[in-house]
C-alpha cells in the first residue's frame, strides 16, 4: 500500500492499524480463478475470518471452508437473506466444513443444513452416522507436507491404505463418501507435495471404482503460497503442473475444489505500529512497538512466518531488535531488522501480513488488538 494512503489512516485511526485492501483480495481471487478454470474456491475462513473479507469473496463468487461454528454462521449470516431452497442449496455445494473432528453438538446442529464434511477415522464416522445422517463426506487423506512452511498432515488425515475400507465403512453406516480431500501443507514452494498428493487421489478412486463406490468429489486443499519473497515460485508455475495432474488422472465429470487461504489474503493486509519505546542493550538499538506476537504479529508464533519491519522513512540502517508491547519477553518480533534511526512517536509497517494474523489476535496484558480498517470495499 502507499505510504501516504498509511500516513493518513494512521492520522485518522491511531495505532496500532491492520489495514485491509479488498481491491487486493479481488486481484488474488481473479488470479487464482484465472489460473485453475477447473477448481472451484473454497476460501478457507480460518486464515482471516473478518466478515468483510469473508463478504467480498462471496460477492466474487467464491464458495467456503469453515471449520467451526463460529465459521459456520459468519458465512451463514451473509447468504440469511436468500429464499431457503437458495439457501439450503448453497450450503449444500458451496460449503464444506473441512475439520475431520466434530463435536457432537456441531453435527447435530449441521444436519438441518445437509453440509459436506470431512472425516478420517472409524470413530467420526460412527459420530456422522447418529448425529449428522444428512451429511455427505469428504474422506480427508494424509499426503506428503514435505517443504512447506506449516505441516498439517500429522494432526489429520487417514493412510493411502486404510481409505477404502474407511469409505467402506461409511457405506456399511448409510452414508455417502463422495471424494476425496487433502491439504499439501500451508505456504507449500514444493509442486511434488501436489503431484503426488494426485497420484495417491487417483490410485484411491480407481481402487474406490473396483468395489462398487463411484467418488466425484477431489477437493485439492491449501497450500497455494503467498509471494513474502522472490524465491517463492508464482501460482502460474505450481498451476500448471497442478492443471496438466489434474487433466490427465481427473475425467471432466470430476468435481474438483480448493481451499486457498493464505494466497488469497496475505498480500491484502498491512500493519502500521508506532515506536513507544527506546533502548540500547547490549549495543543493540531495540525499538519497542504498540503491536507484537500476541496480536497482528502472532504469525511468528503459530503460522512459523518471518515478518519484516519497514520504516517510512529513508537513511542509513543499523541492525535492531523489534518488540511488542507487552511484558513477555516471548512479544519479541525480531532480533535482526535493518532500520535507520528513528524517534518515539514515529511509524513502522509490515506488508503481506494479511493471513493468519488479526484474526489470532489475543488480548493479552491488557492490550487489545489492532484496529482493522478496510479500504477499496
Ligand atoms: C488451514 C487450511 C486451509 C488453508 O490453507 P492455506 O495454506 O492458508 O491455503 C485449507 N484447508 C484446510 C483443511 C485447512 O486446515
Amino acid at each position: 500500500m502507499e505510504h501516504k494512503t498509511l500516513r493518513s489512516l494512521v492520522k485518522q485511526h491511531g495505532t496500532p492499524l491492520f489495514v485491509v485492501d479488498h481491491k487486493e483480495l479481488r486481484k488474488n481471487y481473479a488470479l487464482f480463478r484465472k489460473h485453475f478454470p477447473r477448481v472451484q474456491v473454497y476460501y478457507a475462513v480460518k486464515v482471516n475470518s473478518d466478515p468483510a473479507i469473508v463478504e467480498t469473496f462471496y460477492n466474487e463468487g467464491s464458495s467456503f471452508d469453515v471449520a467451526s461454528m463460529q465459521e459456520f454462521h459468519t458465512v451463514h449470516e451473509l447468504i440469511a437473506h436468500l429464499p431457503t431452497k437458495q439457501r439450503q442449496d448453497f450450503i449444500w455445494n458451496r460449503i464444506i466444513y473441512a475439520n475431520p473432528i466434530k463435536p457432537n453438538e456441531t453435527l447435530q446442529e449441521l444436519d438441518q443444513y445437509k453440509p459436506l464434511v470431512t472425516f478420517d477415522n472409524h470413530e467420526e464416522v460412527k459420530k456422522i452416522a447418529k448425529h449428522s445422517p444428512h451429511a455427505g463426506l469428504a474422506l480427508r487423506l494424509q499426503v506428503p507436507n514435505t517443504g512447506s512452511m506449516v505441516e498439517l498432515s500429522s494432526k489429520f488425515g487417514a493412510l493411502p491404505g486404510e481409505a477404502v475400507e474407511l469409505i467402506a465403512y461409511a457405506h456399511e453406516h448409510k452414508l455417502v463418501v463422495e471424494g476425496i480431500s487433502f491439504h499439501v501443507g500451508s505456504q507449500c514452494t514444493n509442486p511434488q507435495n501436489f503431484i503426488q498428493s494426485l497420484h495417491l487421489s487417483a490410485s484411491i478412486f480407481a481402487e474406490a471404482k473396483s468395489k462398487g463406490f463411484n467418488l466425484t468429489l477431489l477437493d485439492i486443499g491449501g497450500g497455494f503460497p503467498a509471494a513474502y519473497d522472490d524465491s517463492v515460485p508464482a501460482l502460474s508455475s505450481l498451476a500448471k503442473t497442478i492443471n496438466s495432474e489434474l487433466n490427465r488422472l481427473f475425467p471432466k465429470t470430476i468435481e474438483i475444489l480448493a481451499e486457498p487461504g493464505r494466497f488469497l489474503v496475505a498480500s491484502a493486509g498491512t500493519a502500521v505500529s508506532k515506536i513507544i519505546g527506546k533502548a540500547i542493550r547490549s549495543g543493540k538499538l531495540c525499538y519497542y512497538i504498540d503491536d507484537g506476537v500476541y496480536h497482528t504479529y502472532s504469525g511468528i508464533i503459530f503460522d512459523h512466518c518471518v515478518y519484516h519491519m519497514k520504516s517510512f522513512k529513508k537513511g542509513a540502517t543499523q541492525l535492531c531488535a523489534v518488540f511488542g508491547p507487552t511484558c513477555d519477553a516471548l512479544d519479541t518480533i525480531s532480533l535482526a531488522e535493518q532500520l535507520p534511526d528513528l524517534e518515539l512517536g514515529e511509524l513502522l509497517y509490515t506488508d503481506n501480513i494479511g493471513a493468519y494474523s488479526a484474526a489470532s489476535s489475543t488480548h493479552f496484558n491488557g492490550f487489545p488488538p489492532a484496529k482493522v480498517v478496510h479500504v477499496n470495499r
